[in-house]
């Protein structure tokens, strides 16, 4: 009880004009400091009303605010991961390396594969969503997730190596209505160092 441990909006790795021309600095500036800032104050407000519902001995509405907390702490959770697996073009290699390259081959056939099935599970995703590599324990097999706004469609306990935003707010000032555009700009701004080292670390 009384615990002050709060999210907070995490800085990114590079600046915010080294994604360009993939991603702009405007359009990337108002997706950090404004809509994933919006979620860590989203999942900060719903901590901090169940606090108080707590003190003052009232009843909390479990089923609406567990659910909109799934919402915003996701929306958190997935955003922070994206940035991660975000790098300026060139800073890292061009496609996976090491562990992760060998798993990939073996589980898709090729890269190229790979890159065709999340690519398809990015574009195709209804509404608001995101296209994620992850990681499944129970196998140890990489394995593609389509999630539906930042929380639905996840299989809980995968470990995430890999992940895209395709939510509207994350390409339109860049790309209007064209998210394969988008997904297509994506593949030179990926971080597979990153991705490589959240493979081996799931891989523990
Ligand atoms: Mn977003």
């Amino acid at each position: 009880m009384g615990t002050t441990n709060l999210y907070s909006l995490p800085k990114l790795s590079f600046d915010t004009k080294d994604l360009a021309p993939f991603i702009s600095e405007e359009q990337l500036r108002l997706h950090h400091e404004k809509h994933h800032a919006a979620y860590v104050t989203g999942a900060n407000g719903v901590l901090e009303r169940i606090e108080k519902a707590r003190r003052e001995k009232a009843d909390i509405d479990m089923k609406s605010t567990l659910k909109e907390l799934s919402f915003h702490l996701g929306g958190h959770v997935l955003h922070t991961l994206f940035w991660g697996n975000l790098a300026p073009k060139g800073k890292t290699s061009d496609r996976p390396t090491g562990l992760l390259a060998t798993a990939m081959e073996k589980e898709f056939g090729s890269f190229d594969q790979f890159k065709k099935e999340f690519t398809q599970a990015a574009v195709s995703a209804e509404g608001s969503g995101w296209a994620a590599l992850s990681h499944c324990a129970l196998t140890n097999r990489p394995i593609i997730m389509q999630i539906e706004k930042h929380n639905v469609n996840t299989y809980p306990g995968n470990r995430i190596l890999l992940v895209l935003d395709v939510w509207e707010h994350a390409y339109y000032l860049d790309y209007k209505n064209l998210r394969a555009k988008f997904v297509e700009a994506f593949w030179n701004i990926v971080n597979w160092e990153e991705a490589g080292r959240r493979f081996e670390d799931a891989l523990k």
